[in-house]
């Protein structure tokens, strides 16, 4: 969907922000790009819809070259979710959700409609928010407007800018868990930016690890936890000694039929992590014993989620 093919991004000072980056976004893939401040994130982002011209190499989307895209149909195609102050302060919400399909000349009744579709969609009743300003939302409630103005026109590609990151712990996994929801049901391809390992391992099907504008590591979350390329990596993922680290499942596990459990390998309720990684690199679930007795089981995400919890607590 989105490949960058020997992409740098060098300013009139010398500096490389982005330098020689390589990587293919698949379809309906949501690609997290992580890494420290500065190790360019933002700029890679912003490449995509040329917000930032490339100095050398070149993007392309859907096989074409982003260069030959019209700016507007790029920029209204391709959805995007910054951190904050993204909303304009002096339209109402529906105004602010409707910028993208009015410019598209979309029929007002078609983008009432969208309008009332979106505001589900992320949440919030119609009838209480459409005629609100964004002053008058709380902050979550404005990054969900923010998320919902980026999909307002249906764009195939969204890039999400650290949108979570001002948010208090509460609000930001409410919104991590509703993105997830979310993406289950629209299949974007969704390039999200942070610097936050628990957010990144919560919502990644892929990560993609930067330092210095360059590429550290591309992996699944397991990949990344199980198998980290060095040490900058694998202390960015904050699993030093995974196999020593033991996970509690026993909150993680579902009920489940005799017979379904019947080929998965077999695990205790308290497993060394290492082991459960390398079990969910080939099985989608795993059946859980605990005092001699099969629980029940437990799969990829309930597990991945955990760890991301139990790093959120260790900060
Ligand atoms: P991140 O989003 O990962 O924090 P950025 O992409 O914003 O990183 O920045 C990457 C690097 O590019 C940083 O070292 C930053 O200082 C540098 N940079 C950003 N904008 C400019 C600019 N206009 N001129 C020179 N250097 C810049
Ligand atoms: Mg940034």
């Amino acid at each position: 969907m989105i490949s960058f093919e020997n992409v740098s991004k060098k300013y009139d000072d010398g500096t490389y922000a982005v330098n020689t980056f390589n990587l293919h976004i698949k379809e309906g893939e949501l690609l997290v790009l992580i890494g420290p401040s500065g190790s360019g994130k933002t700029t890679t982002l912003k490449m995509i819809n040329r917000l930032i011209p490339l100095t050398e190499g070149y993007i392309k989307i859907k096989d074409k070259m982003i260069s030959d895209y019209d700016i507007h149909e790029l920029r209204w195609d391709i959805g995007y979710v910054l951190q904050q102050i993204a909303l304009f302060p002096h339209m109402t919400i529906e105004e602010n959700i409707a910028v993208v399909p009015e410019m598209k000349k979309w029929e007002q009744k078609e983008i009432d409609h969208r309008i009332d579709e979106l505001l589900h969609m992320v949440g919030l009743e119609p009838k209480t928010y459409r005629k609100r300003l964004p002053s008058e939302l709380s902050g979550g409630q404005q990054q969900r407007i923010g998320v919902a103005r980026a999909l307002a026109a249906n764009p195939p590609i969204i890039l999400m800018d650290e949108p979570f990151s001002a948010l208090d712990p509460l609000s930001r996994e409410k919104l991590q868990d509703d993105l997830i929801e979310l993406q289950k049901n629209i299949r974007k391809t969704i390039v999200f930016v942070t610097h936050d390992m628990s957010e990144a391992l919560k919502l990644g099907d892929r990560i993609c690890l930067m330092r210095n504008g360059g590429i550290v590591q591309t992996g699944t979350p397991e990949e990344l936890l199980q198998q980290p390329v060095n040490d900058f990596v694998r202390e960015f993922v904050g699993v030093d000694h995974a196999e020593e680290r033991m996970v509690d499942v026993r909150g993680l596990v579902k009920s489940a039929n005799p017979e379904e459990m019947d080929n998965l390998p077999i695990v205790p309720s308290r497993v060394p992590l290492n082991e459960i990684l390398s079990l969910l690199g080939e099985h989608e679930q795993l059946a859980v014993q605990d005092m001699d007795e099969i629980v029940g089981t437990i799969d990829r995400q309930g597990i991945i989620r955990t760890l991301s919890r139990q790093m959120e607590g260790m900060k």
